[in-house]
Protein backbone atom coordinates (compact mmCIF):
# COMPACT_ATOMS: atom_id res chain seq x y z
CA UNK A 1 0.00 0.00 0.00
CA UNK A 2 1.71 3.20 -1.01
CA UNK A 3 0.72 6.76 0.68
CA UNK A 4 1.51 9.59 -1.77
CA UNK A 5 1.13 12.96 -0.57
CA UNK A 6 -1.87 13.97 -3.52
CA UNK A 7 -0.23 18.20 -2.64
CA UNK A 8 3.08 17.46 -4.34
CA UNK A 9 2.42 13.51 -6.20
CA UNK A 10 5.45 12.78 -3.54
CA UNK A 11 5.94 9.07 -2.40
CA UNK A 12 5.22 8.67 1.25
CA UNK A 13 5.91 5.57 2.65
CA UNK A 14 4.82 1.93 1.24
CA UNK A 15 3.33 -0.58 3.39
CA UNK A 16 2.99 -4.11 3.34
CA UNK A 17 -0.42 -5.64 3.14
CA UNK A 18 -1.20 -8.00 6.16
CA UNK A 19 -1.20 -11.96 5.25
CA UNK A 20 -3.76 -14.44 5.08
CA UNK A 21 -1.86 -15.39 8.16
CA UNK A 22 -1.77 -11.89 9.95
CA UNK A 23 -5.21 -11.07 9.51
CA UNK A 24 -6.22 -14.26 10.96
CA UNK A 25 -4.17 -13.51 13.71
CA UNK A 26 -5.68 -10.20 14.50
CA UNK A 27 -9.03 -12.01 14.49
CA UNK A 28 -8.26 -14.19 17.23
CA UNK A 29 -6.90 -11.48 19.18
CA UNK A 30 -10.26 -9.64 18.78
CA UNK A 31 -11.93 -12.41 19.85
CA UNK A 32 -9.64 -12.87 22.82
CA UNK A 33 -9.57 -9.35 23.86
CA UNK A 34 -13.51 -8.99 23.54
CA UNK A 35 -14.54 -12.05 26.22
CA UNK A 36 -12.15 -9.72 28.60
CA UNK A 37 -13.03 -6.47 27.44
CA UNK A 38 -16.86 -6.88 28.13
CA UNK A 39 -16.25 -7.71 31.80
CA UNK A 40 -14.52 -4.76 32.80
CA UNK A 41 -16.38 -2.33 34.71
CA UNK A 42 -17.64 0.60 32.86
CA UNK A 43 -15.73 2.79 34.91
CA UNK A 44 -12.40 1.20 33.33
CA UNK A 45 -13.72 1.67 29.90
CA UNK A 46 -14.50 5.33 30.56
CA UNK A 47 -11.00 5.88 31.78
CA UNK A 48 -9.02 4.50 29.27
CA UNK A 49 -11.39 6.28 26.36
CA UNK A 50 -10.26 9.40 28.65
CA UNK A 51 -6.61 8.39 28.25
CA UNK A 52 -7.19 7.89 24.31
CA UNK A 53 -8.51 11.82 24.49
CA UNK A 54 -5.54 12.96 26.22
CA UNK A 55 -3.06 10.99 23.82
CA UNK A 56 -4.87 12.93 20.95
CA UNK A 57 -4.33 16.04 22.33
CA UNK A 58 -0.90 15.49 23.54
CA UNK A 59 0.55 14.53 19.91
CA UNK A 60 -2.23 16.81 17.75
CA UNK A 61 0.39 18.09 15.86
CA UNK A 62 2.33 14.71 14.72
CA UNK A 63 -1.58 13.30 13.70
CA UNK A 64 -2.45 16.55 12.09
CA UNK A 65 0.62 16.30 9.94
CA UNK A 66 -0.11 12.43 9.31
CA UNK A 67 -3.85 13.62 8.26
CA UNK A 68 -2.41 16.51 6.22
CA UNK A 69 0.27 14.76 4.15
CA UNK A 70 -1.55 11.54 3.13
CA UNK A 71 -4.74 13.38 2.05
CA UNK A 72 -3.85 17.04 1.63
CA UNK A 73 -6.58 18.60 4.25
CA UNK A 74 -5.02 22.37 5.30
CA UNK A 75 -3.28 21.55 8.57
CA UNK A 76 -5.32 23.98 10.73
CA UNK A 77 -8.79 21.26 10.06
CA UNK A 78 -6.61 18.49 10.46
CA UNK A 79 -5.60 19.73 14.03
CA UNK A 80 -8.72 20.46 14.88
CA UNK A 81 -10.17 16.97 13.36
CA UNK A 82 -7.65 15.25 15.82
CA UNK A 83 -9.70 17.58 18.81
CA UNK A 84 -12.83 16.64 17.94
CA UNK A 85 -11.55 13.27 17.82
CA UNK A 86 -10.41 13.75 21.71
CA UNK A 87 -13.85 15.23 22.09
CA UNK A 88 -15.67 12.31 20.75
CA UNK A 89 -13.50 10.16 23.57
CA UNK A 90 -14.40 12.34 26.26
CA UNK A 91 -17.76 12.49 25.52
CA UNK A 92 -18.39 8.92 25.64
CA UNK A 93 -16.16 8.66 28.83
CA UNK A 94 -18.50 11.05 30.65
CA UNK A 95 -22.04 10.00 29.41
CA UNK A 96 -21.47 6.15 28.10
CA UNK A 97 -22.71 4.90 31.46
CA UNK A 98 -26.14 6.94 31.39
CA UNK A 99 -26.62 5.98 27.37
CA UNK A 100 -26.66 2.15 28.17
CA UNK A 101 -27.94 2.51 31.89
CA UNK A 102 -31.13 -0.26 31.91
CA UNK A 103 -34.49 0.84 30.25
CA UNK A 104 -37.15 -0.58 33.08
CA UNK A 105 -40.48 -1.47 31.18
CA UNK A 106 -44.43 -1.62 32.90
CA UNK A 107 -44.80 -5.21 34.27
CA UNK A 108 -47.33 -6.78 36.86
CA UNK A 109 -46.92 -6.87 40.37
CA UNK A 110 -44.09 -8.72 41.77
CA UNK A 111 -42.34 -8.87 38.42
CA UNK A 112 -39.42 -6.45 36.73
CA UNK A 113 -38.83 -6.22 33.50
CA UNK A 114 -36.17 -4.29 31.56
CA UNK A 115 -33.32 -3.65 28.87
CA UNK A 116 -29.74 -4.25 29.07
CA UNK A 117 -27.50 -3.57 27.09
CA UNK A 118 -24.28 -5.87 26.05
CA UNK A 119 -21.75 -5.79 23.28
CA UNK A 120 -21.90 -7.90 20.59
CA UNK A 121 -18.21 -8.74 19.96
CA UNK A 122 -15.76 -7.41 17.21
CA UNK A 123 -16.80 -4.96 15.06
CA UNK A 124 -15.29 -4.09 11.35
CA UNK A 125 -15.17 -0.66 10.27
CA UNK A 126 -14.43 -0.15 6.71
CA UNK A 127 -13.45 3.77 6.63
CA UNK A 128 -12.56 6.63 4.35
CA UNK A 129 -10.13 9.01 3.60
CA UNK A 130 -11.53 12.22 4.21
CA UNK A 131 -11.99 12.56 8.08
CA UNK A 132 -9.30 9.86 8.16
CA UNK A 133 -9.60 10.00 12.20
CA UNK A 134 -12.76 11.50 13.09
CA UNK A 135 -14.93 8.99 10.77
CA UNK A 136 -12.79 6.46 12.81
CA UNK A 137 -12.96 7.70 16.55
CA UNK A 138 -17.00 8.56 15.53
CA UNK A 139 -17.66 4.56 15.52
CA UNK A 140 -15.00 3.61 18.07
CA UNK A 141 -15.49 5.58 20.71
CA UNK A 142 -19.20 4.70 21.48
CA UNK A 143 -18.51 0.95 20.26
CA UNK A 144 -15.18 0.87 22.77
CA UNK A 145 -17.13 2.20 25.27
CA UNK A 146 -19.90 0.04 24.88
CA UNK A 147 -17.68 -3.46 25.35
CA UNK A 148 -17.51 -4.17 21.76
CA UNK A 149 -13.81 -4.48 20.39
CA UNK A 150 -12.87 -2.82 17.12
CA UNK A 151 -11.30 -3.83 13.56
CA UNK A 152 -10.85 -1.28 11.15
CA UNK A 153 -9.89 -1.16 7.52
CA UNK A 154 -9.31 1.79 6.11
CA UNK A 155 -8.83 3.72 2.84
CA UNK A 156 -6.17 2.51 1.05
CA UNK A 157 -4.34 5.95 0.64
CA UNK A 158 -4.41 6.56 4.60
CA UNK A 159 -2.46 3.92 5.93
CA UNK A 160 -0.21 5.84 8.04
CA UNK A 161 -3.53 7.11 9.90
CA UNK A 162 -4.66 3.94 10.28
CA UNK A 163 -1.20 2.90 11.99
CA UNK A 164 -1.53 5.80 14.26
CA UNK A 165 -4.99 5.48 15.06
CA UNK A 166 -4.10 1.74 16.26
CA UNK A 167 -1.18 3.28 18.10
CA UNK A 168 -3.87 6.02 20.08
CA UNK A 169 -5.56 3.54 21.68
CA UNK A 170 -1.99 1.17 22.38
CA UNK A 171 -0.81 4.08 23.83
CA UNK A 172 -3.94 4.91 26.14
CA UNK A 173 -3.51 1.61 27.12
CA UNK A 174 -6.22 -0.36 26.27
CA UNK A 175 -5.61 -4.21 26.26
CA UNK A 176 -3.93 -5.89 23.15
CA UNK A 177 -6.53 -6.50 20.44
CA UNK A 178 -9.09 -3.53 21.07
CA UNK A 179 -8.09 -1.86 18.53
CA UNK A 180 -6.47 -3.12 15.39
CA UNK A 181 -5.66 -2.11 12.35
CA UNK A 182 -5.93 -4.07 9.62
CA UNK A 183 -3.82 -3.13 6.07
CA UNK A 184 -5.87 -5.10 3.50
CA UNK A 185 -7.41 -3.85 0.32
CA UNK A 186 -11.62 -3.87 0.10
CA UNK A 187 -11.53 -7.47 -2.32
CA UNK A 188 -10.48 -9.04 1.34
CA UNK A 189 -13.40 -7.25 3.28
CA UNK A 190 -15.90 -9.96 2.35
CA UNK A 191 -13.57 -12.69 3.67
CA UNK A 192 -13.48 -10.90 7.18
CA UNK A 193 -17.33 -10.25 7.08
CA UNK A 194 -18.31 -13.88 6.75
CA UNK A 195 -15.50 -14.65 9.66
CA UNK A 196 -17.68 -16.31 12.75
CA UNK A 197 -14.74 -13.96 15.10
CA UNK A 198 -16.67 -10.55 13.20
CA UNK A 199 -19.71 -9.83 14.71
CA UNK A 200 -21.31 -6.62 13.07
CA UNK A 201 -20.02 -3.81 10.25
CA UNK A 202 -19.68 -0.30 9.91
CA UNK A 203 -19.42 1.48 6.51
CA UNK A 204 -18.62 5.02 5.80
CA UNK A 205 -17.89 5.86 2.04
CA UNK A 206 -19.77 5.58 -1.34
CA UNK A 207 -22.60 3.68 -2.16
CA UNK A 208 -21.31 1.03 -3.80
CA UNK A 209 -19.32 0.15 -0.65
CA UNK A 210 -21.90 0.44 1.80
CA UNK A 211 -24.40 -1.82 -0.45
CA UNK A 212 -21.53 -4.37 -1.12
CA UNK A 213 -20.70 -4.64 2.67
CA UNK A 214 -24.42 -4.94 3.58
CA UNK A 215 -25.06 -7.58 1.05
CA UNK A 216 -22.40 -10.00 2.37
CA UNK A 217 -23.13 -8.87 6.06
CA UNK A 218 -26.22 -9.55 4.66
CA UNK A 219 -25.58 -13.00 3.92
CA UNK A 220 -24.39 -13.79 7.14
CA UNK A 221 -26.89 -12.31 9.48
CA UNK A 222 -24.93 -9.13 10.92
CA UNK A 223 -25.96 -6.29 11.96
CA UNK A 224 -24.61 -3.51 9.95
CA UNK A 225 -24.99 0.31 10.17
CA UNK A 226 -24.15 2.90 6.55
CA UNK A 227 -23.12 6.53 6.28
CA UNK A 228 -23.09 6.95 2.49
CA UNK A 229 -22.47 9.97 0.62
CA UNK A 230 -25.22 13.51 0.44
CA UNK A 231 -26.60 15.82 -1.51
CA UNK A 232 -26.92 18.37 0.91
CA UNK A 233 -29.45 21.25 0.16
CA UNK A 234 -28.80 24.84 1.65
CA UNK A 235 -32.04 26.74 1.68
CA UNK A 236 -31.40 30.52 1.84
CA UNK A 237 -35.62 31.92 2.52
CA UNK A 238 -36.30 35.35 1.52
CA UNK A 239 -35.76 36.69 4.62
CA UNK A 240 -32.38 35.00 5.84
CA UNK A 241 -29.56 37.06 7.02
CA UNK A 242 -27.87 37.33 3.47
CA UNK A 243 -24.28 37.90 4.10
CA UNK A 244 -24.07 35.49 7.23
CA UNK A 245 -25.88 32.43 4.52
CA UNK A 246 -23.19 33.42 1.92
CA UNK A 247 -20.28 33.41 4.82
CA UNK A 248 -21.40 30.60 6.18
CA UNK A 249 -22.10 28.61 3.22
CA UNK A 250 -18.54 28.96 1.26
CA UNK A 251 -17.46 27.06 4.43
CA UNK A 252 -20.09 24.48 3.95
CA UNK A 253 -19.13 23.32 1.01
CA UNK A 254 -15.30 23.91 1.45
CA UNK A 255 -14.24 23.16 4.04
CA UNK A 256 -12.00 19.91 3.52
CA UNK A 257 -11.67 20.39 0.31
CA UNK A 258 -15.28 19.80 -0.39
CA UNK A 259 -15.07 16.19 0.41
CA UNK A 260 -17.32 16.02 3.31
CA UNK A 261 -20.66 13.70 2.44
CA UNK A 262 -22.43 16.41 4.95
CA UNK A 263 -20.87 19.70 2.43
CA UNK A 264 -23.62 21.74 1.17
CA UNK A 265 -23.46 20.80 -2.52
CA UNK A 266 -26.89 22.36 -3.68
CA UNK A 267 -27.79 25.41 -2.75
CA UNK A 268 -31.53 26.81 -3.02
CA UNK A 269 -32.09 30.44 -3.10
CA UNK A 270 -35.42 32.68 -2.86
CA UNK A 271 -35.74 34.49 -6.13
CA UNK A 272 -35.90 37.79 -3.61
CA UNK A 273 -32.40 37.55 -2.78
CA UNK A 274 -30.91 35.47 -4.82
CA UNK A 275 -29.11 37.76 -6.78
CA UNK A 276 -27.25 39.37 -3.43
CA UNK A 277 -26.69 35.97 -2.42
CA UNK A 278 -25.13 34.73 -5.38
CA UNK A 279 -22.85 38.13 -5.53
CA UNK A 280 -21.58 37.76 -1.97
CA UNK A 281 -21.15 33.53 -1.99
CA UNK A 282 -18.83 34.05 -5.11
CA UNK A 283 -17.05 36.86 -3.36
CA UNK A 284 -16.78 34.95 0.07
CA UNK A 285 -15.40 31.48 -2.17
CA UNK A 286 -13.10 33.49 -4.63
CA UNK A 287 -11.32 34.73 -1.47
CA UNK A 288 -9.98 31.45 -0.05
CA UNK A 289 -6.79 31.18 -0.15
CA UNK A 290 -5.64 27.68 -2.29
CA UNK A 291 -2.31 26.02 -2.09
CA UNK A 292 0.06 24.12 -0.06
CA UNK A 293 -2.12 22.23 2.94
CA UNK A 294 0.89 22.82 5.68
CA UNK A 295 0.76 26.49 5.76
CA UNK A 296 -0.96 27.95 8.38
CA UNK A 297 -3.16 30.43 6.05
CA UNK A 298 -4.78 27.80 3.66
CA UNK A 299 -8.46 27.30 3.29
CA UNK A 300 -7.97 24.69 0.22
CA UNK A 301 -5.54 22.05 0.12
CA UNK A 302 -5.55 19.85 -2.34
CA UNK A 303 -7.85 16.91 -3.40
CA UNK A 304 -7.21 13.87 -1.75
CA UNK A 305 -6.66 11.33 -4.93
CA UNK A 306 -5.82 12.60 -8.59
CA UNK A 307 -8.83 10.10 -9.66
CA UNK A 308 -10.91 12.07 -7.81
CA UNK A 309 -10.16 15.22 -8.84
CA UNK A 310 -10.80 13.65 -12.49
CA UNK A 311 -14.26 12.67 -11.96
CA UNK A 312 -15.25 16.11 -10.08
CA UNK A 313 -13.70 17.82 -12.94
CA UNK A 314 -15.91 15.62 -15.69
CA UNK A 315 -19.42 16.34 -13.84
CA UNK A 316 -18.50 19.70 -13.55
CA UNK A 317 -17.76 20.06 -18.02
CA UNK A 318 -20.82 17.36 -18.26
CA UNK A 319 -23.05 19.91 -16.47
CA UNK A 320 -21.78 22.94 -18.86
CA UNK A 321 -22.30 21.06 -21.41
CA UNK A 322 -25.77 20.38 -21.02
CA UNK A 323 -26.08 24.19 -20.04
CA UNK A 324 -25.15 25.11 -16.88
CA UNK A 325 -23.31 28.57 -16.26
CA UNK A 326 -19.60 28.69 -14.84
CA UNK A 327 -19.57 31.70 -12.58
CA UNK A 328 -16.29 30.96 -11.08
CA UNK A 329 -13.53 28.20 -10.95
CA UNK A 330 -13.92 25.11 -13.48
CA UNK A 331 -10.38 24.15 -14.25
CA UNK A 332 -7.91 22.08 -12.15
CA UNK A 333 -4.70 24.36 -11.24
CA UNK A 334 -1.78 24.18 -13.60
CA UNK A 335 0.58 23.15 -10.89
CA UNK A 336 1.97 19.84 -9.75
CA UNK A 337 -0.58 18.19 -6.72
CA UNK A 338 -4.67 17.53 -7.13
CA UNK A 339 -5.74 21.16 -6.86
CA UNK A 340 -9.34 22.27 -7.89
CA UNK A 341 -10.42 25.98 -7.04
CA UNK A 342 -13.71 26.44 -5.78
CA UNK A 343 -16.29 26.58 -8.62
CA UNK A 344 -19.10 28.03 -8.56
CA UNK A 345 -22.40 26.81 -11.33
CA UNK A 346 -25.67 28.60 -11.69
CA UNK A 347 -28.75 27.83 -14.32
CA UNK A 348 -28.26 24.32 -13.43
CA UNK A 349 -30.45 22.01 -15.82
CA UNK A 350 -32.05 18.88 -14.31
CA UNK A 351 -30.59 15.57 -13.80
CA UNK A 352 -27.19 16.84 -15.00
CA UNK A 353 -24.18 15.90 -13.12
CA UNK A 354 -23.97 18.16 -10.11
CA UNK A 355 -27.39 18.69 -9.74
CA UNK A 356 -27.96 14.58 -9.27
CA UNK A 357 -24.77 13.08 -8.09
CA UNK A 358 -22.80 13.66 -5.10
CA UNK A 359 -20.18 16.35 -6.11
CA UNK A 360 -17.01 15.26 -3.73
CA UNK A 361 -14.57 18.19 -4.07
CA UNK A 362 -15.50 22.47 -4.09
CA UNK A 363 -18.32 22.49 -6.32
CA UNK A 364 -21.05 24.35 -5.88
CA UNK A 365 -24.63 24.30 -7.41
CA UNK A 366 -26.88 27.40 -7.25
CA UNK A 367 -30.26 27.51 -8.22
CA UNK A 368 -33.14 30.53 -7.95
CA UNK A 369 -36.52 29.21 -6.52
CA UNK A 370 -39.93 31.26 -6.93
CA UNK A 371 -41.03 30.90 -3.37
CA UNK A 372 -40.67 28.41 0.16
CA UNK A 373 -42.63 25.50 -1.26
CA UNK A 374 -41.01 25.18 -4.71
CA UNK A 375 -37.34 25.63 -2.31
CA UNK A 376 -38.65 22.47 0.00
CA UNK A 377 -39.38 20.91 -3.46
CA UNK A 378 -35.97 21.02 -5.09
CA UNK A 379 -34.46 20.47 -1.44
CA UNK A 380 -35.74 17.10 -1.51
CA UNK A 381 -35.18 16.42 -5.16
CA UNK A 382 -32.62 13.60 -4.57
CA UNK A 383 -32.06 10.37 -3.70
CA UNK A 384 -29.87 11.27 -1.14
CA UNK A 385 -30.91 12.55 2.34
CA UNK A 386 -27.86 12.91 4.97
CA UNK A 387 -28.07 16.83 6.11
CA UNK A 388 -29.65 20.10 4.86
CA UNK A 389 -29.19 23.28 6.26
CA UNK A 390 -32.47 26.02 6.15
CA UNK A 391 -31.52 30.09 6.63
CA UNK A 392 -34.05 32.37 8.06
CA UNK A 393 -34.76 34.92 10.47
CA UNK A 394 -37.76 33.29 11.23
CA UNK A 395 -36.96 30.49 13.77
CA UNK A 396 -40.44 28.97 13.15
CA UNK A 397 -40.65 28.89 9.92
CA UNK A 398 -37.34 27.34 9.85
CA UNK A 399 -38.58 24.61 11.95
CA UNK A 400 -41.41 24.15 9.99
CA UNK A 401 -39.13 23.89 6.90
CA UNK A 402 -36.70 21.91 8.83
CA UNK A 403 -39.62 19.07 9.54
CA UNK A 404 -40.40 18.64 5.47
CA UNK A 405 -36.85 18.47 4.52
CA UNK A 406 -36.40 14.53 3.76
CA UNK A 407 -32.95 13.99 5.75
CA UNK A 408 -31.54 12.66 9.06
CA UNK A 409 -30.99 16.34 9.89
CA UNK A 410 -31.74 19.44 9.61
CA UNK A 411 -29.67 22.79 10.81
CA UNK A 412 -31.29 25.91 10.28
CA UNK A 413 -29.30 29.15 10.54
CA UNK A 414 -25.83 26.95 11.20
CA UNK A 415 -23.82 24.47 8.41
CA UNK A 416 -24.15 20.71 8.97
CA UNK A 417 -22.07 18.86 11.24
CA UNK A 418 -21.70 15.86 13.32
CA UNK A 419 -21.22 16.54 16.93
CA UNK A 420 -21.22 13.56 19.47
CA UNK A 421 -24.59 14.87 21.95
CA UNK A 422 -26.45 14.09 18.66
CA UNK A 423 -27.36 11.28 16.44
CA UNK A 424 -25.76 11.28 13.13
CA UNK A 425 -26.92 9.55 9.88
CA UNK A 426 -28.94 9.42 6.48
CA UNK A 427 -31.90 8.35 4.84
CA UNK A 428 -32.53 6.97 1.31
CA UNK A 429 -29.39 6.63 -0.68
CA UNK A 430 -27.25 7.91 2.27
CA UNK A 431 -27.77 4.70 4.83
CA UNK A 432 -29.34 3.83 7.95
CA UNK A 433 -28.48 3.46 11.08
CA UNK A 434 -26.98 6.32 13.35
CA UNK A 435 -23.55 6.80 14.90
CA UNK A 436 -22.98 9.47 17.89
CA UNK A 437 -25.28 10.21 21.14
CA UNK A 438 -26.75 7.45 22.67
CA UNK A 439 -28.50 6.29 19.36
CA UNK A 440 -24.69 5.80 18.23
CA UNK A 441 -23.97 3.81 21.07
CA UNK A 442 -26.98 1.40 20.97
CA UNK A 443 -25.98 0.32 17.47
CA UNK A 444 -23.66 -2.32 18.08
CA UNK A 445 -25.53 -4.34 21.33
CA UNK A 446 -27.68 -6.87 22.16
CA UNK A 447 -30.51 -5.11 23.22
CA UNK A 448 -31.60 -8.08 25.88
CA UNK A 449 -34.95 -8.14 27.54
CA UNK A 450 -34.57 -9.40 31.13
CA UNK A 451 -37.96 -10.56 33.01
CA UNK A 452 -37.45 -11.38 36.52
CA UNK A 453 -40.96 -12.91 38.32
P1 LIG B 1 -15.12 4.20 -1.32
O1 LIG B 1 -16.48 4.08 -0.85
O2 LIG B 1 -14.68 3.34 -2.46
O3 LIG B 1 -14.09 3.95 -0.10
C1 LIG B 1 -14.48 4.00 1.26
C2 LIG B 1 -13.98 2.75 1.97
O4 LIG B 1 -14.66 1.62 1.45
C3 LIG B 1 -12.51 2.47 1.75
O5 LIG B 1 -11.97 1.89 2.91
C4 LIG B 1 -12.52 1.45 0.63
O6 LIG B 1 -11.35 0.69 0.56
C5 LIG B 1 -13.73 0.63 0.99
N1 LIG B 1 -14.37 -0.10 -0.08
C6 LIG B 1 -14.60 0.31 -1.35
N2 LIG B 1 -15.25 -0.64 -2.05
C7 LIG B 1 -15.46 -1.68 -1.20
C8 LIG B 1 -16.08 -2.96 -1.33
N3 LIG B 1 -16.63 -3.35 -2.47
N4 LIG B 1 -16.10 -3.77 -0.27
C9 LIG B 1 -15.54 -3.39 0.89
N5 LIG B 1 -14.94 -2.20 1.08
C10 LIG B 1 -14.90 -1.33 0.05
O7 LIG B 1 -14.85 5.74 -1.67
P2 LIG B 1 -13.82 6.41 -2.68
O8 LIG B 1 -12.62 6.77 -1.93
O9 LIG B 1 -13.60 5.59 -3.90
O10 LIG B 1 -14.65 7.69 -3.08
C11 LIG B 1 -15.69 7.58 -4.05
C12 LIG B 1 -16.88 8.42 -3.68
O11 LIG B 1 -17.44 7.95 -2.47
C13 LIG B 1 -16.56 9.89 -3.38
O12 LIG B 1 -16.44 10.66 -4.54
C14 LIG B 1 -17.76 10.25 -2.54
O13 LIG B 1 -18.84 10.52 -3.39
C15 LIG B 1 -18.03 8.99 -1.74
N6 LIG B 1 -17.42 9.03 -0.39
C16 LIG B 1 -18.23 9.33 0.67
C17 LIG B 1 -17.68 9.45 1.93
C18 LIG B 1 -18.53 9.79 3.11
O14 LIG B 1 -18.05 10.43 4.04
N7 LIG B 1 -19.78 9.34 3.15
C19 LIG B 1 -16.24 9.30 2.18
C20 LIG B 1 -15.48 8.93 1.01
C21 LIG B 1 -16.07 8.82 -0.22
P3 LIG B 1 -10.17 1.05 -0.49
O15 LIG B 1 -9.70 2.42 -0.18
O16 LIG B 1 -9.16 0.01 -0.24
O17 LIG B 1 -10.82 0.95 -1.85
Amino acid sequence: MDAVNPATDEQLDSYEEHTEGEVDDALDRASDAFEEWRERPMRDRERLLSAAADTLRENKREYAETITREMGKPIDQAVAEVEKCAQGCDHYAEHASTYLSADHHPSPPGTTAKTVYEPLGPVLAVMPWNFPFWQVFRFAAPSLAAGNVGLLKHASNVPGCALAIESVFRDAGFPEGAFQSLLISSDRVDDILADDRVRAATVTGSGPAGSAVAATAGEHLKKTVLELGGSDPFVVLDDADVADAAETGAWARNKNGGQSCIAAKRFVVHTDVYDEFRRRFTDEVESFAVGDPMADDTDLGSQAKPDLLSDLHDQVTASVEAGATLVTGGEPLDREGAFYPPTILTDVPEGCPVDSEETFGPVAAVYEVADEASAVELANDTEFGLGASVWTADRDRGERVARRIDAGCVYVNQLVKSDPRVPFGGVGDSGYGRELAGDGIREFVNRKTVWVE
